[in-house]
């Protein structure tokens, strides 16, 4: 008897397309969504905002950033108009999809340091938002940004966020330093085979290079705090990778 012949998988695609637009087409109708830049409906990021962002820190410039630090920080961006409200919505309305494009541009941060600082390993690390934070968005967004990338970044969680502090957002520049001091911690366990408890080493990360990573620099109190808990760790800062840096506050 013969037997019913399964479709090749190659077979289903078109069809699979096809449902996949029409439950989206659907949803538009049950949920409204618009584009998280410009508010146009049917679309979660428009097509001219997209390459707006996509042409954000592509003009050639330099991309490091006028904060001063005792390592550079290499912004692709400005904080201001589409970058600012796609970092934004991304943060703050809970727009995970905006990681591809935001993701694109920290990574044109990321190859312009390691341009600049070829010739050593350089190890990716997050600073951690506070917890709360995390759970409010649902995700770890600066990791998001890195994960979104092609090729894909090696990412070290050597940060924890020691314990809540106030939101930055409204702090001088003073008063962001005393808000950030002491806000991280490097984890006990800073790989699979390297635990500080274990081996009671006050300096796991020696010998290490970092490349902090964090959304946008403001006044760099809280880079300057991560640095502080990876160089007691033993680990060396090379540089920060931001999306976007704001101009300078004088407080
Ligand atoms: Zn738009």
């Amino acid at each position: 008897m013969p037997q019913p012949r399964t479709p090749h998988p190659a077979a289903l695609q078109p069809s699979i397309q096809l449902i996949k637009q029409v439950l989206t087409d659907a949803l538009c109708l049950l949920l409204p969504i618009q584009c998280a830049i410009c508010a146009v409906p049917d679309t979660r990021l428009c097509r001219p905002c997209e390459v707006q962002l996509e042409a954000v820190g592509d003009s050639g410039e330099s991309f490091e950033s006028p904060v001063d630090l005792d390592f550079p920080v290499y912004a692709a961006a400005s904080y201001e108009g589409i970058t600012r409200t796609a970092l934004l919505s991304f943060k703050e309305n809970s727009a995970p999809y905006l990681k591809r494009v935001l993701g694109a541009m920290l990574a044109r941060a990321i190859d312009e340091a390691l341009r600049i600082h070829s010739g050593m390993t350089l190890h990716c690390v997050p600073v951690p938002s506070a917890t709360e934070a995390v759970a409010k968005r649902g995700y770890r967004h600066v990791e998001l940004l890195l994960a979104a990338q092609h090729p894909r970044p090696e990412i070290y969680r050597w940060l924890v966020a020691r314990r809540e502090r106030a939101d930055q957002v409204g702090l001088t520049s003073v008063q962001r330093r005393q808000n950030a001091r002491n806000s991280f911690r490097v984890t006990a366990r800073v790989g699979s085979r390297v635990s500080v408890r274990e081996q009671n080493d006050s300096r796991p990360l020696a010998g290490k290079h970092v490349l902090l990573v964090d959304d946008i620099v403001t006044t760099g109190a809280s880079l300057t705090a991560a640095a502080k808990a990876l160089e007691d760790a033993g680990a060396r800062v090379v540089a920060a990778v931001t999306v976007a840096h704001t101009p300078r506050i004088f407080a």
